[in-house]
Formats: structure tokens, C-alpha cells, sequence
């Protein structure tokens, strides 16, 4: 009994020491790479001129996006949902993400119209949200339909119809906290089809598709164009057109990275530094300080002012695997709370004020007392 117990403990703390460092060691930026449709869905079959389909260029593009970003960016990890020509179900697309706790989710698709409504070309990236219009709906519409080919749809979809967009609002709430990154990188990636591939790019858009919606990270849709549309189908189809397409969304992921996570290229080395100024700053405060906690996450996001709803003065610090963010600093008192306000109505609802002395943290009431505010 005494020895059971004791492999027990060791094992209980093998298991936890695991989880721990593996919940520590936020020194890569995981990007989960998803191809849409595979196996028994084709995607949409284009003009039909071609054997192919939208699952084959949707897998070639991203088997090629991930190649690149291992070859060149050795600290992000990439995960495909699927990488070969299988059928994962939408919900185990998003279960794989979220398990990995990546920090990017990028959905790769071709567009479609329907017969005889013109002949639309062009890219389109989307994000999760109500569509604006009957056109975004329909690419939802689309793209959501592959649920009716999955075992058990009615059980994991309960919640969802699939011609109601409004059905989605519950869901929404898990990425509406990413949403502005979420924007942000589908706009690099319009911008790099434009630039780098010098193809029409038609936007970034909103709709309700249901892979995005269950995806605990920053996360876009991607439609690289139209199958339907016969030049477009013929490039995208092409080695040429695949590469350039792909190198566009390389340079989009790239330019994120750099932009929210300093950890390509001598990353460790940034991070240290970053440690070493965070205490020098420290000792030269004040005896007494005050900030505006606003956020607590095991992610390290630069503090950057568009990352905090444009509140500028941002500062961060990291108690055991928990980055918190404050904004503000100085020891007047009055001038905290007026900072306080201010976070509150940027939608920090649950912000409040901390306290310092000689940069250790002590409870309000205590600082209170010994300043003459
Ligand atoms: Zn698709």
C-alpha cells in the first residue's frame, strides 16, 4: 500500500513537472495549418476541366506554406489538420488547435460561384463574424455544407443551423477576443495576394463559418480564388500560381510573427533582454507606485498600443507561466484612478489598480497609507 502510494506521488509528479514545462516553455509560436475539405469532400470541382479539385490545391498550398515556414523560421512549429488526402471532421480540425495551443489558425479554400452568376474572380480572407452581405453568407454556406457529410452531424452541430448566421453569435464569443488580430492578419494576407502575387484581391471579409468559430486563437479563412472563374482556375492550378499564392501567405504569417512575437532569430536573446530591462526599470521607481492591471494571459503579446485597444503605456510582467498586463504607471494616486477610468472605457470592464513599493507588489490599502495622496 505504502509503496503503491509512493509510485503514485512520483508518477503525479512527473505528470505535473511535464505539464508545467510544456505550459512554460512559450518560446515558439505554433501555426496550425488547415487545408480544407479531403477525402470524400472534394471542395468545390471548378469548371471541371480539371481532375483536381479544391481539397488537392488547398493541400499543395498548404503542405508548401508549412515548408517554407519550417525552412526559414526555425521557432515556429507547424501543425496541419490534415496532410494527406483525408476527411478530419470540422470539430476535430479545431480540437487539434486548440490542443496544441497554437497561436495561429489558417484555413486554406478555394471559392466557387454558382452556375450562371457571374464570374467573379479574385482572393477573398475571412474572419469570424455576421456576414455583411448575401454573397459572404453563401461562401459560408459553402464552406459550413462539408458538416453534412460527417457521421453524427446532427449530435456535434446541435447548436448550429446552418442557414442561420445568428445561430453562431453563442459560439462567437470564444474569438471575438481575437478578433482585431485576427483582422489584422487577414489583412497582410489581401495585402501580400496584391502585392507579392499581383492578384485581385476582393478584401477581407466577415462570416459565420463554424471551423472558426470553435478556435481558442487568432484565426482566418482563406480563399485564394475562384475555381469557377477559368484564368483563375487555370493558375491556381499551375505550379507557378501555387508558388506565388504561397509565398504571398509566407510573407503575411512571416510579417505577423515579427509583429506580435520577437522570437524569430535570436529570439532567446530578445527575450532576455527584455527580462533585463523589466528589472532596470523596476529599480528606479519610486518608493510608491501605482498601474491599471488590464489583462492576465500565459501568452507573451507585445505591448505594443494596438494590441490593447490603443491604450499606450503598456507594460507587462511574468509571475510563474502568467504574463500580466498594466497601463500606466506613476505614483500619484489621483492620476491612477483617472487611468483607470480610461482603461474601463476602452472595454477593460474588470481593470483595477496595483500598488508598488520598491517594485514589489503590496496590497492597495497598504500603499494608500503611507502616500500622502
Ligand atoms: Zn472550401
Amino acid at each position: 500500500m505504502q509503496t503503491n502510494l509512493k509510485h503514485f506521488l512520483v508518477a503525479f509528479i512527473f505528470v505535473l513537472s511535464c505539464f508545467c514545462n510544456a505550459q512554460g516553455n512559450r518560446n515558439e509560436f505554433v501555426v496550425v495549418i488547415d487545408p480544407g475539405h479531403g477525402g470524400r469532400d472534394s471542395g468545390t470541382p471548378g469548371t471541371k476541366r480539371y481532375r483536381t479539385t479544391e481539397k488537392d490545391i488547398a493541400l499543395d498550398v498548404s503542405l508548401a506554406l508549412g515548408k517554407l515556414i519550417q525552412d526559414n523560421l526555425p521557432q515556429v512549429k507547424v501543425i496541419y489538420t490534415r496532410d494527406k488526402d483525408v476527411f478530419p471532421t470540422l470539430n476535430a480540425r479545431a480540437i487539434k488547435a486548440n490542443k496544441a495551443n497554437a497561436d495561429l489558425f489558417i484555413s486554406i479554400h478555394c471559392n466557387a460561384q454558382p452556375k450562371g452568376k457571374g464570374t467573379a474572380y479574385g482572393s477573398e480572407t475571412y474572419v469570424l463574424g455576421l456576414h455583411k452581405n448575401a454573397t459572404n453568407l453563401e461562401v459560408a454556406k459553402r464552406e459550413n455544407s462539408v458538416i453534412f457529410l460527417e457521421k453524427d452531424h446532427e449530435e456535434t452541430y446541435k447548436d448550429f443551423d446552418i442557414n442561420d448566421s445568428e445561430s453562431l453569435i453563442g459560439l462567437m464569443l470564444m474569438q471575438e477576443d481575437y478578433l482585431d488580430q485576427s483582422i489584422e492578419l487577414a489583412a497582410y494576407i489581401e495585402n501580400e495576394f496584391q502585392t507579392t502575387a499581383k492578384r485581385k484581391s476582393r478584401g477581407v471579409k466577415q462570416a459565420g463559418f463554424w471551423v472558426l468559430s470553435q478556435t481558442y486563437m487568432p484565426s482566418v479563412l482563406v480563399e485564394l480564388g475562384f475555381l469557377t472563374h477559368k484564368k483563375e482556375e487555370d493558375y491556381l492550378n499551375s505550379n507557378k500560381g501555387k508558388s506565388i499564392m504561397t509565398k504571398a501567405l509566407f510573407n503575411a504569417v512571416q510579417k505577423y510573427i515579427e509583429m506580435h512575437f520577437k522570437l524569430v532569430n535570436k529570439a532567446a536573446i530578445l527575450e532576455k533582454k527584455q527580462d533585463e530591462d523589466d528589472t532596470v526599470t523596476q529599480d528606479i521607481y519610486p518608493e510608491i507606485t501605482f498601474k491599471v492591471q488590464i489583462a492576465a494571459s500565459s501568452k507573451r503579446i507585445s505591448t505594443k498600443s494596438y494590441n490593447f485597444k490603443g491604450l499606450k503605456e503598456i507594460s507587462r510582467d511574468k509571475k510563474g507561466n502568467i504574463y500580466k498586463y498594466y497601463y500606466g504607471k506613476t505614483s500619484d494616486y489621483s492620476k491612477i484612478k483617472t487611468q483607470l477610468k480610461h482603461a474601463k472605457s476602452k472595454g477593460y470592464d474588470e481593470c483595477f489598480i496595483v500598488a508598488y513599493k520598491n517594485a514589489k507588489r503590496i496590497p492597495l490599502n497598504e500603499a494608500l497609507k503611507s502616500t500622502s495622496n
